[in-house]
């Protein structure tokens, strides 16, 4: 067996002693001081010269006893023995009492395990563990409470200075105590959190109530609803702030325009009405410009006079008629303005209403998302209970993407994801939805087609796809799909109805792919 290989500091007497010691148990060899004195050297590095500084087998042997008295009182009279016998350089003696306290500390070691090798090395072993998990494993995870980790580094330290049963018991019941704290603080945070996620819901569900018909922003509530709704998953946090960031960016753009469409507005109403009662005051200066003409008419014989307030009369006539004039043009333009103005906002007030649309459907392809999927499933379940109608759903899953996504990237595999959704879209009714499911598979809703019909809708579906090539750098790539169609049974749940289509999918793919399964009819309701 090989020796476990332990650093010795070699100026270290008792140190050496000790590893001497272990060495003569492990070997099976005869405590003598000859053997004694071959295995230090050994430790030591060859044998030592005759320095007074350095350690020699005799105050190694001191360094022995010291270590025995402190750390194994048990032994007792047997190490005073031998210390007298080392002082006395009686290696006889010496060499008794070697053997007995050898025997000794097997006999010791073996009733506290079957293990052979010596308990302190596995209680060193374990106490470094202990404080390094204290100091890496507890320490680490109490960022929120510097005290709680400021006590479970402490305790680290004094656990890595315990060497006595007095100490290490204070280090265990500090460690119990840091594990109480750890454990109330942990029920704390986590009430904390359901807490907030109440006072978040209430928010939600109170600014629901608020909003009438501003579907722009209800949109954004259901999902932060949905989101808070479930257990908390980083997952899913993520996608709704990544989602709901880049519904506030563009609806931004679209308020910013908005805010500036109204401005013009307003800037063009305020000249309006200046211009207008401009004209007014032209019009009553006219007014009284031509009484006073009228006046000055009656008031004179002279046909000279009348001859000039006349032409005065008829001047002024025409640069009143030209200031109408472009009074009027100035007024024709302005409400050309403001209503393009006016036509502007309500553009933009179309765009902020479609922005709703953003959170139902899927980014990459704008097919409906999941979310859009189970408003549109609502309505058409609910139309088809009212009239009695046929509802089918196909699942859609492409055949070999992962292939096509190795061989041509990511971004090809995204391209074919589009091109998949626009031959669909170009392919079905306009009542027909189409919605991402996730990865590469959709869902097709056709709502008032029995099952023979829309398993013939989606063949045809797969028969276009082989004309209407995806093309990669002019390259044409063949997508091809398998599919599973089921028909809704009365009242049967969207999750059943998918599944039904799922495993009908799961079938085209088991039979050959780039085919057409149909599920089987639901199980019958049980009569009420
Ligand atoms: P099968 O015929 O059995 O359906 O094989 P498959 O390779 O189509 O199916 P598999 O489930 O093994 O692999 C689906 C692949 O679709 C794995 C994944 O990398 C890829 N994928 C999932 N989502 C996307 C995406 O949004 N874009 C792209 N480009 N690839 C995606
Ligand atoms: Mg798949
Ligand atoms: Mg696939």
């Amino acid at each position: 067996m090989a020796e476990p290989s332990i650093k010795i500091n070699v100026d270290n007497p008792t140190e050496v002693a000790r590893e001497t010691l272990r060495r003569l148990a492990m070997r099976r060899i005869a405590p003598t001081p000859d053997n004694y004195q071959t295995l230090f050297d050994e430790i030591v590095g060859g044998p030592s010269p005759t320095n007074s500084n350095t350690p020699t087998a005799a105050t190694a042997l001191s360094g022995l006893v010291m270590d025995l008295n402190l750390h194994h009182p048990e032994l007792g009279e047997t190490v005073e023995v031998l210390d007298q016998a080392v002082r006395k350089g009686d290696w006889g003696q010496s060499r008794k009492q070697l053997g007995q306290i050898s025997r000794k500390l097997k006999q010791l070691a073996e009733a506290n395990s079957g293990d052979t090798r010596p308990q302190s090395e596995d209680l060193v072993l374990l106490r470094d563990l202990l404080a390094k998990t204290l100091e890496f494993g507890v320490a680490t995870q109490l960022p929120h409470n510097p005290k709680l980790a400021e006590k479970a580094q402490q305790l680290a330290v004094s656990v890595r200075e315990a060497h006595s049963a007095d100490t290490l018991s204070k280090a265990a019941a500090s460690l119990k105590s840091l594990w109480l704290s750890i454990e109330i603080q942990s029920s704390d945070t986590h009430d904390q959190q359901e807490t907030l996620k109440r006072i978040l819901l209430l928010l939600v569900e109170n600014i629901g109530e608020l909003l009438d018909d501003d579907t722009w922003l209800r949109g954004q509530l259901n999902m932060v609803q949905d989101v808070i709704a479930g257990p908390l998953k980083i997952k899913s946090l993520q996608e709704a702030e990544q989602r709901l960031k880049e519904v506030i960016y563009k609806q931004g753009l679209v308020k910013h325009g908005l805010r500036e469409a109204t401005a013009t507005l307003k800037a063009t109403m305020t000249h309006f009405v200046s211009r207008m009662s401009d004209v007014v005051a032209a019009n009553d200066e006219y007014q009284e410009k031509i009484a006073s003409h009228i006046e000055q008419i009656s008031n004179t014989e002279d046909v000279l006079e009348l001859n000039r307030i006349l032409e005065t009369l008829l001047d002024e006539t025409r640069t009143a008629q030209a200031d109408t004039r472009r009074a009027h043009d100035k007024l024709v333009h302005e409400r050309d303005i403001a209503q393009q103005a006016e036509g502007r906002i309500k553009q933009l007030e179309t765009q902020l209403a479609e922005m709703s649309t953003l959170v139902r459907e899927d980014p990459l392809t704008h097919s409906l998302n999941r979310r859009g999927l189970d408003d549109e499933f609502a309505r058409e379940a609910s139309r088809a209970d009212r009239y009695k109608s046929a509802l089918c759903v196909a699942v859609l899953d492409i055949d070999n993407f992962k292939a096509l996504n190795d061989k041509r990237g990511h971004q090809r595999g995204d391209e074919a994801l589009i091109h998949l959704v626009n031959v669909a879209k170009e392919e079905l009714r306009l009542t027909d939805q189409i919605a991402r499911l996730g990865g590469e598979e959709f869902l097709i809703m056709l709502p008032s087609t029995p099952l023979d019909a829309a398993a013939t809708i989606i063949t045809r579906l797969q028969r276009n796809l082989t004309k209407k090539y995806f093309l990669d750098n002019n390259e044409k790539v063949l997508i091809t799909f398998s599919a599973g169609v089921a028909e809704r049974a009365l009242g049967e749940s969207q999750e059943s109805l998918i599944g039904r289509a799922d495993s009908a999918m799961y079938e085209a793919k088991q039979t050959g792919k780039n085919r057409v399964c149909l599920a089987p009819d639901a199980p019958q309701e049980p009569a009420k």
